[in-house]
């Protein structure tokens, strides 16, 4: 077995610690801590700026976010979701009193599939939640359509869409839909330690976030509706303002790395890179391959191979969520309804990658996978 240090899907990319040093200098002489502060100002208007969107709230994570998203629309009965993705999705709708209906997915990007959407709307049907997989867009067109037609709201999962903007004029993909909702925890993109925060077009549903993730205080006396503690606190947003600067130098390495993996992994038979690369641009945040039938393993095989060998590819996402014990209860995959997810479960693998991952390393994998 050769020798290599452990290689883990991701790794965060970090800011340069005198530099944080230096901010946590002036945290401690503030003594501001949380509570909208002047680093939590600085990283909303930063990430503005960046993201080229007007309305975003920063909070403490992507699943409180989520939660929150959901709280501000104010939705009761089901909601329409992917099985393929991670279980904050579907989560972030039971915390809310609400059930999620499971649709299959399209077999070239893994983002649920609006024709099977539209075939399970009916009059309990208050919402449709995609998830933006890997990044890769929805058919966000056919959404649109959906909402109006049957007047529903659209809250798209973009836990994964950092810095997804579209080729031809740099439009944001946070702007589509009633809410979106960006995840900054560790593994992702984009990093603030933990984080996340809810993007509109709609300056309203921010102003009602922005209520909700403080309590739903409006003032010191007056509170509107349920809230929550979502607020990020003022380390975390020093750490990103510092990240945000370096994050699309960061971006390119993981664009070099993802292209290193496409050349070398292009003749192996049964084995595709599942990449979906269409109006918009990709971050790079993940590798995911395809381990199709004509490779000589199976997933599991192939992932448990790798491991032996101290590579430490992920399965996401399987299992499905509707597949999940707590969802049981829940009728949505009666008549196995979900083909193309469970297919895609089955044959997916993440490899590792990260904007430090060395071009050796690569190789190594791939030699591995040869
Ligand atoms: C990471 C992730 C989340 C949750 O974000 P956290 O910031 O970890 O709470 C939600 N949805 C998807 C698809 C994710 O990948």
């Amino acid at each position: 077995m050769s020798k290599n240090k452990p290689i883990f899907v991701t790794q965060p990319d970090l800011p340069d610690l005198n530099e944080f040093v230096d901010k946590l200098s002036l945290i401690w002489n503030s003594k501001i801590l949380t509570n909208n502060g002047p680093n939590h100002k600085e990283f909303e208007d930063a990430l503005k700026k960046h993201l080229n969107v007007q309305n975003l709230s920063v909070y403490s994570n992507g699943t409180i976010a989520l939660l929150a998203a959901l709280k501000a629309l104010n939705l009761k009965g089901n909601i329409i979701t992917t099985p393929y993705s991670f279980v904050a999705t579907s989560h972030a709708i039971m915390w809310n009193g609400l059930t999620p209906v499971f649709a299959d997915v399209c077999a070239h990007n893994g983002n649920l599939n609006p024709e099977k959407v539209e075939e399970l709307i009916d009059e309990e049907t208050t919402a449709i939640m995609p998830v933006h997989v890997y990044g890769y867009p929805c058919d966000i067109d056919a959404y649109e359509r959906l909402a109006e037609k049957y007047n529903l709201k659209i809250i798209y999962d973009a836990a994964h869409c950092f810095d997804i903007k579209r080729k031809d004029d740099n439009k944001s993909i946070l702007l589509e839909g009633d809410l979106s909702v960006l995840s900054f925890h560790a593994t992702k993109a984009f990093n603030s330690i933990e984080g996340g925060a809810i993007i509109s077009r709609d300056a309203g549903l921010i102003d009602k976030v922005n209520l909700l993730k403080n309590f739903g205080f409006r003032n010191e006396v007056e509170i509107e509706g349920i809230g929550i503690n979502g607020k990020m606190n003022e380390l975390q947003a020093a750490f990103g303002v510092l990240q945000l600067s370096d994050v699309e130098e960061n971006i390119s390495k993981r664009k070099k790395v993802f292209e290193a993996y496409v050349e070398l992994l292009r003749n192996v038979e049964g084995i595709s890179v599942f990449t979906s690369i269409g109006d918009y641009c990709s971050n790079y945040s993940y590798l995911p391959i395809l381990v199709n039938e004509e490779y000589r393993l199976n997933r599991d095989e192939l992932y448990l191979y790798l491991k032996e060998h101290e590579i430490y590819a992920r399965r996401y996402f399987y299992p499905l969520i509707s597949d999940l014990e707590a969802y049981k209860e829940i009728l949505t995959n009666r008549n196995n309804i979900l083909p193309v997810a469970t297919d895609l479960s089955e044959k997916i693998l993440c490899l590792p990658i990260y904007s430090s991952l060395s071009i050796d390393e690569v190789k190594l994998i791939c030699n591995l996978i040869k």
